[in-house]
């Protein structure tokens, strides 16, 4: 299993990598960093598109757990990921990266909603592309939003960056025998329920043919590793 080659990559970050050292939240300096990553690959010549969580703001199975409705949560939660996108969005652009936001959620006085060919544009004029609210609907995470929007967007590979520095056979903080896969397949994260991305994220990637390259994005220069192929990570494929 080898990396494919990536003219369009889906980067996906986990909501917590924007607390930085913090314990909830925006740390604006280094949501600069990760922006700067993002800029070097695409000076590198790569169309990106970005999905950010929202776990560092709220998360909906945490106000369930709390009493709150379900539904309703999520939905807060999907604003949480609208909240990262315009950071995400404010820095890139303060690194001169040309940025639109598109959201699931309708708000069109801060941002974009969702239109596939009008992203495409947004691509070919070398402008990065936040989509944010993951897929719109709740009972779904922003794991689900990155693996529509990569197929639907027909990227190349979908790169989840994230706290760990990739796929382990049990959990790296609570086993230190645990092993990391540098590959594994779809079937067998499905299978093992291994923590990779949920389910339904994984089995749309499956069924696209999209491979999936987990890393950890807290260290400098990671993305750019790992899109040159040399990074500490697992690659997820068939
Ligand atoms: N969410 C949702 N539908 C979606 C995407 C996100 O309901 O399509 C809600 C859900 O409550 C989720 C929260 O938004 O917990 C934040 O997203 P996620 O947990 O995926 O963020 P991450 O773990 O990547 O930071």
């Amino acid at each position: 299993m080898t990396m494919p080659p990536i003219k369009r990559v889906l980067l996906k970050l986990s909501g917590e990598v924007l607390m930085g050292d913090q314990q909830f939240g925006i740390d604006p300096a280094f949501v600069m960093e990760l922006a700067r990553e993002v800029k070097a690959a695409q000076a590198g010549g790569l169309e990106i598109c970005l999905v950010i969580g929202g776990g560092n703001i709220f998360r909906g199975m945490a106000g369930a757990a709390q009493g709150m409705d379900r539904a309703q949560a999520d939905y807060m939660g999907m604003l949480a990921t609208v909240m990262n996108a315009l950071a995400m969005q404010s820095a890139l652009e303060q690194l001169g990266v040309p940025t639109r936001v598109q959201s699931a959620i309708e708000m069109d006085k801060v941002c974009e909603p969702v239109i596939r060919r009008r992203a495409e544009r947004h691509l070919e004029k070398g402008r990065v592309v936040i989509f944010a609210a993951g897929v719109g609907a709740p009972y779904f995470t922003t794991d689900s939003g990155a693996a529509l929007r990569a197929a639907e967007m027909r990227c190349d590979a979908l790169l989840k960056g994230t706290s760990v520095d990739g796929v382990y056979d049990s959990d790296p903080k609570k086993n230190t025998q645990a092993k990391r896969y540098d590959t594994v397949s779809y079937d067998r994260v499905l299978a093992d329920n291994l923590r990779v991305m949920d389910a339904s994220a994984v089995a749309l990637c499956r069924d696209n043919a999209i491979p999936i390259v987990v890393f950890s994005i807290r260290e400098k220069g990671n993305l750019a590793r790992v899109l040159a192929g040399e990074g500490v990570q697992t690659i997820v494929g068939a």
